[in-house]
């Protein structure tokens, strides 16, 4: 799969580094691909031999990360440090019992790992303070917290291997971290794969099934009957809703369309936007067709920043968006779509399953607007 969208996003990046990640390769993890950006070298736990791990303070930086979850965070008893950061949850630094003297060495440091992620062993196993510094991921990885430990843990796992990483800050020999340019550079030099987290991000949301079917109703509208369903996304508890007419299992080319929920305009028909108006065109075109289905995604607002933003609370549908979007399609037994949308570019539905057949304007903005006139 190599589709580059618009956003930017390559779902080929995240797959090369899973890839690399499944073989014992190294792979850097930046935070975006943004100039100022830093990045950790990043391995997967299992494979940290003591080469491995010497090869990790060389190239990076030598402060070694490892990255477990939340569960066995919790086994460990290793709590987040107070005041440690409450969002990158670094815990108490961590030996293995029986290590070398210093329990710095490449050795003693691949030794910590290993007892680390061996579920036989316990706290008891480990003295405190040493020198590997755990970090504890949230339970939805990536999906819950765009965090680089987050998205080292679900890079592990993706990559079939036990859900733990380590990482090391990527620093040159003058001790400036490395980022932009020099960073690609430092990439394409040694062979490492480049993924962000955002990109893990969609790797999940268009790999992993994310959603659960909730409820399903007859729904009987001014443009026609159609029937709701309700989803909810496991790991974040987002809701959306999906108004389907007709028959759009295993039909070729049904029209459908996304709606990114404005509160605003769809509600309280504010004149300041034209969400309503592009929500009502979406289903006279398709109740027009007799069948589609129309995608309602319901975003998460604070009454206060709404009314602060009185003009419109639409909200923009991301790379993200689709993914799931796609995954609501794919649970009704869309297989082939025609996607109704006011632009003729940007993210699709193509990369995640469904074969797009082409994009249907919906109305002009100019048009939508003239008919609230
Ligand atoms: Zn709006």
């Amino acid at each position: 799969m190599a589709d580059r969208t618009p956003a930017g996003h390559d779902l080929a990046d995240a797959e090369r580094a899973v890839d690399a990640l499944s073989q014992g390769e190294f792979v850097v993890l930046a935070d975006s691909r943004a100039e100022d950006a830093s990045a950790s070298l990043m391995l997967g736990a299992q494979f940290a031999t003591p080469e491995r791990v010497a090869f990790l303070s060389k190239h990076a930086y030598g402060l070694i990360r490892l990255c477990l979850t939340d569960e066995r965070c919790r086994q460990l008893q290793l709590e987040p440090i107070v005041g440690g950061g409450d969002e990158w949850r670094p815990t108490v630094s961590i030996c293995a019992r029986g290590a070398g003297p210093t329990g710095a060495s490449a050795e003693d440091r691949a030794l910590t790992i290993a007892l680390a992620i061996d579920e036989s062993k316990g706290p008891a196993d480990f003295v405190q303070p040493g020198h590997v510094f755990p970090l504890r991921a949230r339970r939805g990885g990536v999906l819950e917290r765009p965090g680089r430990t987050e998205a080292a843990v679900d890079l592990a796992r993706l990559a079939g291997l036990m859900p733990a990483a380590a990482i090391s800050l990527v620093v040159d020999d003058r001790g400036i971290v490395v980022s932009g340019d020099r960073l690609a550079a430092y990439c394409r030099d040694h062979g490492f794969p480049l993924v962000t987290i955002s990109e893990v991000r969609s790797y999940r949301r268009a790999h992993e099934p994310l959603l659960t079917r909730v409820a399903s109703a007859k729904m009987p509208t001014a443009h026609g009957d159609f029937r709701a369903v309700a989803f909810r996304e496991r790991v974040t508890g987002a809701q959306h809703l999906a108004l389907v007419m007709g028959a759009v299992a295993d039909v070729d080319g049904v029209l459908v369309s996304l709606h990114g929920e404005c509160v605003l305009g769809d509600v309280f028909r504010t004149t300041t936007c034209s969400c309503r108006r592009a929500l009502e065109l979406s289903l006279e075109r398709i109740s027009a067709e007799g069948a589609g289905v129309l995608v309602y995604m319901i975003g998460a607002h604070e009454s206060r920043r709404l009314v602060e933003s009185s003009a419109c609370s639409g909200r923009p549908l991301a790379i993200d968006d689709f993914a799931i979007a796609a995954q609501i399609l794919g649970e009704l037994g869309l297989t082939s779509v025609r996607m109704l949308t006011r632009q003729q570019d940007g993210p699709g539905l193509d990369q995640f399953g469904l074969r797009m057949l082409e994009r249907v304007p919906l109305a002009s903005m100019s048009d939508i607007r003239d008919a609230d006139g």
